[in-house]
Parts: C-alpha cells; sequence; structure tokens
C-alpha cells in the first residue's frame, strides 16, 4: 500500500520521467506504476506484473533513476520493482476477471478446421523475425501473449509503418501458437477480409453465423485493424465481437498503421478499448538491425553474403524491410543470372538505382563524420538509447543538420539514430533552434559544422 506521501512523491517523479519519454512510452510504462516505499537508499517501485519489472529495468532504469534524482535533490538511491499484489489483470486496466474459463476446445476437429483456415505465408514464423531495438517490445510482448493467452495483455495492439514486420509478427505468433498448443482456436485475419465477410454475411442474413465463428475462438487476430476506419456498421459489429471475447478472457490481438487515438474516424470506445492492454509501435529497424535482416534473408536462400555487401545493402535502405528483402532478393538474382560472385562490385551494379538513394546517405554520414569528431563521441552512443547530455545533444545537432540538409524523412533520420520515432526529430530540430539563440558555444559550433558540410 502506498501512503500519501508515496504517491505525492511519485507524482512528482513521474511528471520528470514525462520530460524524458515519449507520450506513448509514457502511457504503456509508467502510468500504471506507483511507489510502494521510499527509504534513503532505495525506492521501491510497484508495477502490474513481473514483464513490467523486466521492461523497466531493461530500458528506463537510468530515466527513473535520474527522476528519482531530481526529485530528491540527492543521489544515489537504487530503484527496486515489486509486483502488485492485486492480480496483474486487474491493473492492465481490464474488467475484474472471474475464474479463468476452459482456454482450450475439447474437440479436436474444430481446433483443426480453423487452423485450415489460417492463411498464413510459411516464412512469417517468429524464427525468421529478426529482433532488435525497433521492435524488441513488440516482440517480447508477442512472446509473453503467446505464453499466456488472454491474460497478460489484452487486446496485444501492435502498430507501424508500412513494411515493418507487423503481419510477419502477427503471423509469427499464430504459427507458434499453433505448434505449441494445437487445440486453441486461432483465427488470423487481415481486416479487410473482416469487414467483407461481415458485408457478405449481413447481405445472406448470416449474421449469426458469423458472430458464431469469431466469438468461440480462442485468439482472434486482425490485421491492419486501421482499415475499419469509417466503416460504421462493421465498427459496431467489431465492437461486440471484442467485448464478446474479452469477457471471455479470449485474446485479441491487432495490427495498425497508427496509434489508436490516430486511426481516423475510429469510434472512442474503439480506441480506448484498443488502449487497454498493451500498445506498442513497432520502428523503423536500426542499421544493426538492418544488417541482421540482410544476413538473415540471404541465409533464407541458403547463402552467405560477405560483411561488405551486407553493410552496402543496409546503407541504401533506410526505414521499409520489404524494400531491404527486396535489394536483397534482387542482388542475389542478379549475381545468379550474369554469374557473377557476391561481391560489392555486383551488389553495386545490381543494385544501381538505389544507390541514388544511398547517395543521400553520404550527406548525413558526413553529418554524423564531422559532428562525432566535434564533440568526441561515437555513431553508436549516437544510435543507443542513451540520453544524458553528453551524448542527446550531438545526437540532436545531427538531426538537426540532416533536416537541414538532406531530403531525409523525418521518420529515415530518427530510424538512423537508433530507430527513433518522427517526433524526436521534430523535437530536436526546435531545441536545437532554441538553443541557437542564447547559447553562444553552440551557434558556433553550428557555424563550423555548416561551413565544412557547404565546402
Ligand atoms: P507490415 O505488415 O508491417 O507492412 P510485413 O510484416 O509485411 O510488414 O513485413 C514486410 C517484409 O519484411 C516481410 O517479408 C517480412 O518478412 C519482412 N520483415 C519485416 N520485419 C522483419 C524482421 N524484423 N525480421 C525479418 N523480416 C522482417
Ligand atoms: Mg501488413
Amino acid at each position: 500500500m502506498s501512503s500519501k506521501k508515496n504517491e505525492r512523491f511519485w507524482d512528482k517523479v513521474l511528471e520528470a520521467v514525462k520530460e524524458v519519454v515519449s507520450g506513448e512510452q509514457f502511457e504503456t510504462w509508467f502510468t500504471k506504476t506507483s511507489c510502494a516505499a521510499i527509504r534513503d537508499d532505495e525506492i521501491v517501485v510497484e508495477v502490474p506484473s513481473k514483464f513490467y519489472s523486466e521492461w523497466l529495468r531493461r530500458q528506463y532504469l537510468e530515466v527513473i533513476k535520474q527522476a528519482v534524482q531530481r526529485v530528491r535533490g540527492v543521489d544515489g538511491a537504487s530503484i527496486s520493482f515489486q509486483i502488485a499484489a492485486i492480480a496483474h489483470a486487474g491493473a492492465v486496466g481490464s474488467l475484474p476477471r472471474t475464474a479463468a474459463l476452459p482456454r482450450r476446445s475439447s474437440s479436436r476437429d474444430r481446433g483443426t478446421q480453423d487452423r485450415d483456415r489460417l492463411p498464413l505465408n510459411p516464412q512469417y514464423t517468429l524464427e525468421n523475425f529478426v529482433v532488435g531495438a525497433s521492435n524488441r517490445l513488440a516482440h517480447a510482448a508477442s512472446l509473453a501473449v503467446i505464453e499466456d493467452t488472454g491474460r497478460v495483455y489484452n487486446p496485444l495492439f501492435l502498430y507501424g509503418g508500412v513494411g515493418l514486420g507487423k503481419t510477419h509478427l502477427l503471423q509469427g505468433i499464430c504459427h507458434a501458437v499453433r505448434k505449441q498448443q494445437p487445440d486453441v482456436r486461432i483465427r488470423y485475419i487481415p481486416c479487410e477480409q473482416f469487414v467483407n465477410q461481415f458485408i457478405a454475411a449481413l447481405g445472406k442474413n448470416r449474421l449469426e453465423e458469423f458472430r458464431e465463428q469469431h466469438r468461440r475462438l480462442d485468439i482472434l487476430v486482425i490485421d491492419d485493424i486501421h482499415f475499419l476506419a469509417s466503416k460504421d456498421h462493421t465498427q459496431e459489429e467489431f465492437f461486440h465481437t471484442f467485448n464478446a471475447l474479452y469477457n471471455n478472457q479470449k485474446q485479441i490481438i491487432l495490427s495498425s498503421d497508427s496509434a489508436p487515438k490516430d486511426i481516423p474516424t475510429l469510434e472512442d470506445r474503439l480506441v480506448s478499448r484498443f488502449k487497454w492492454g498493451l500498445v506498442c509501435e513497432i520502428e523503423p529497424p536500426t542499421f544493426e538491425t538492418r544488417m541482421a535482416i540482410v544476413l538473415k534473408k540471404a541465409r533464407l536462400y541458403g547463402v552467405e553474403v560477405p560483411d561488405d555487401v551486407v553493410e552496402f545493402i543496409a546503407s541504401a535502405i533506410l526505414v521499409n524491410v520489404r524494400e531491404l528483402e527486396g535489394a536483397v532478393t534482387r542482388f542475389l538474382g542478379f549475381a545468379r543470372i550474369m554469374k557473377r560472385p557476391l561481391s560489392l562490385e555486383t551488389a553495386k551494379e545490381a543494385l544501381g538505382e538505389l544507390v541514388s538513394s544511398a547517395q543521400r546517405r553520404v550527406t548525413i554520414v558526413r553529418i554524423v563524420d564531422l559532428v562525432t569528431e566535434h564533440f568526441d563521441v561515437r555513431l553508436a552512443d549516437l544510435q543507443s538509447k542513451k540520453r544524458n547530455h553528453s551524448i542527446a545533444l550531438p545526437r540532436q545537432v545531427c538531426m538537426y543538420l540532416a533536416r537541414k540538409y538532406t531530403k531525409l524523412s523525418l521518420a529515415e533520420i530518427g530510424g538512423f539514430f537508433g530507430g527513433r520515432d518522427h517526433s524526436t526529430v521534430i523535437y530536436a530540430v526546435d531545441k536545437i533552434e532554441q538553443l541557437k539563440k542564447n547559447d553562444i558555444e553552440l551557434r558556433s559550433a553550428l557555424q563550423s559544422l555548416e561551413r565544412r558540410l557547404e565546402s
């Protein structure tokens, strides 16, 4: 139980946290925390589940420490986590849970029927999914959901731009569930198909059948749920399906191209339901992850590609994994048909047109070269999660200059610096513009950097 004093203290800490993490991150990771104890040398943070404590420890320990330090004005307290005594289900904002319902169908053949209906791509397995900073949370949450269906995160809502792996991950979950728990009735359906089936059922007076089909599932996976926008009747129907499944502790997994609140014309009651569970973003992959993906895709073709080629491809394609994959295929196809070795030369030739986009990278690479030299930091630090001033400032300077001197989009710039999102870049640009006004040292640094860039 946290006392009033703990509460007040924690509110202040959260205020400080809010200043350094994005709104979405705050919503996801901090709104469900509280302070269980304040000691001289230790702050005990109460969290809804083990997953939270692990994630907070891994990703946000420094952030919390610094916020605590700011509020207390003294250094050095350690942070520990404690899992709330109330059932974690309550803490994820859900309805009160009744006794666990049977999670499996008793009849095997019904399970089989549903399985046969899954139009899954056999390549989209979790084994083939490369995990990196940009998708680590989404991946971890997927694993948690497979482990504990309908309980930990319901719904699980994944969102992100085109070609960043949402469908792959969703289908990966389906493959895994199918393999580990063959009796579970799981259904993967692209939202467009859901809408079409609903409309067809309406027309043929088969609504009951349609409802029944979805409501007796253990896991319903709907891909591209933003497709529901402005389809009023379908939203209404989906709302009831959602409630029916949710109230029976059945798992709902959704993907979308944007966060719930940003899906146009999505009813508020759906927006709020989507936020009941866990909402997480899949961001553009970092350079490191792109290299891992190139390697993985090449291996799926049964070949090993030399490092310089991997690097070349990973720096030519900045954001979209589908395009990255396309580049690998093109390179390998070209080499085979033209009977060329798998070398950098061949890659440059095969990916000729893409190099023009690689050329744009020259500028950001040049920016990074100059900035890292000037501030004496490493690129790896700029791409890391580190937020201390000595790293954050040069990173923001890079973003500012990249915005000014390259044609890269905000998302591409953010992606380059460790899979950060466009809002981070906007923030960085604003920040530098502000600082420039009063900070003489920074202003002269910028002037000299810009002069060198322009030369
Ligand atoms: P989305 O549904 O987000 O538009 P997809 O899931 O269709 O994206 O992914 C596009 C392509 O990129 C797919 O072929 C997929 O296998 C591949 N892909 C995306 N992310 C990853 C990843 N992390 N590891 C391996 N392949 C990936
Ligand atoms: Mg998709």
